[in-house]
């Protein structure tokens, strides 16, 4: 038998082989510099761009209470937390910050985790065993998929938001002997802007007596009862979500009752085995926390805007999807015209995310536009002007 060759000039051929692929479906990827100027303007290259695709939805991430409480927790309680919050002590501003999150998601506690990939990876496999049936929404974001493959038990698949095939899937599977059923979604899809229903979602999962998790990263800040999410005050068993977008910081949550909270605390391995954020972080989450009940208007005022955007672009031709939130999909298909309309966007001072394969499926490509409060008429303008004289897709 001949031995594959092994010399140092080929042991990298795969990666020669996956970036020509890449190259090849224009679904290259790269890292690109960028300078915040304020706010929704950054500079590219010496030139100032405006942002549509950061998820800075309320433009918390510049707002000063934000860093002077960063700042000043700091100063009170390290620069870093040494340790895992099990190993050298749980610092006491973790559980305050905790506590006041509880209260605004209407849930009995919480917990805070490092990042929304994090929680998404180890809860999943927290709550399940070899014998636990998964039914995971088609679009559910990656770090989910990477939970549910972690997790090492069966899962399946449910078309998106399609709660009559949930409920085929979980008839189909009633007599099977499941140690327990998952089941999770998102409250607000991150590459279509639209919602689940969360009433259903509960119904089917009391029905079923199904667990019902709820991802509620780009709805935390910006919808729901005082901008706390559309499962706030609602019966979902588990809702986590992420302070890095709509909060304007860093880090994630999850908000459940005291039982499940206690049980994280001893199965989660995201908690466990990884060094607690760093205190003025959870003084930026401290403060966005104290902001966020109180933007109403401000909430407002981006769903006025995201309505006018999607409106606008109805009426040059353009298929958004699904949105009714702040995420705005222009689809345009094929992975080639999306890079292509990016790169215009782009020439003419604006950034906005190419979105293609494997993020989103084969010929949904789409540019995914990201509103922000911060967004005036004039960046608004810049975009639909340009989009309006350049309709080709
Ligand atoms: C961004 C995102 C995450 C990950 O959150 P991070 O805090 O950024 O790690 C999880 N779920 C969804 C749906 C997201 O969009």
């Amino acid at each position: 038998m001949e031995m594959p060759e092994m010399n140092p000039s080929n042991k990298f051929k795969f990666i020669d082989d996956e970036i020509a692929g890449r190259r090849k479906n224009f679904c290259y990827r790269e890292l690109k510099e960028v300078e915040p100027v304020s706010g929704v303007v950054v500079r590219v290259d010496g030139n100032e761009m405006i942002n549509f695709s950061s998820n800075d939805y309320l433009g918390l991430s510049c707002h000063p209470l934000l860093q002077e409480r960063a700042l000043e927790f700091m100063h009170r309680f390290g620069a870093g937390s040494a340790s895992s919050r099990l190993v050298c002590g749980s610092i006491t501003c973790f559980s305050e910050t905790e506590k006041k999150l509880a209260a605004l998601k209407k849930t009995e506690s919480a917990l805070i985790l490092n990042s929304g990939f994090q929680a998404n990876m180890t809860l999943l496999p927290a709550i399940t065993d070899r014998k636990s049936l998964i039914l995971s929404d088609r679009l559910n974001h990656n770090s989910l998929i990477q939970g549910a493959l972690l997790s090492r038990c069966r899962v399946l698949r449910f078309r998106h938001n399609d709660l009559g095939h949930l409920t085929e899937l979980l008839d189909a599977n009633r007599h099977e002997a499941f140690s327990r059923i998952v089941i999770v979604t998102e409250s607000v899809f991150s590459m279509d802007g639209d919602r689940s229903d969360i009433d259903a979602l509960s119904d089917i999962a009391a029905d079923y007596n199904a667990i019902l998790v709820v991802d509620e990263a780009h709805a935390t800040g910006v919808l729901g009862p005082g901008g706390m999410g559309l499962c706030c005050g609602k019966d979902v068993d588990i809702v986590m979500g992420t302070f890095g977008k709509g909060c304007g910081s860093f880090g994630a949550y999850v908000a459940c009752s005291e039982k499940i909270r206690d049980y994280l605390v001893n199965k989660c391995t995201g908690l466990i085995y990884s060094t607690a954020l760093p205190p003025s972080v959870i003084g930026e989450i401290d403060a966005a926390l104290e902001l966020v009940p109180s933007m109403e208007d401000e909430r407002r005022d981006l769903a006025d805007k995201a309505e006018n955007v999607r409106r606008v672009l109805a009426e040059y031709g353009y298929d958004t999807g699904m949105s009714t939130t702040q995420i705005i999909p222009v689809i345009t298909g094929r992975s080639d015209r999306t890079l292509e309309l990016s790169m215009l966007l782009e020439k003419n001072g604006m950034l906005a995310s190419a979105i293609r394969p494997p993020t989103v499926p084969e010929g949904a490509s789409r540019i995914r536009i990201a509103l922000s409060v911060l967004h005036d008429d004039y960046h608004l303008d810049r975009l639909l002007g340009l989009l309006r004289d350049n309709k080709t897709v």
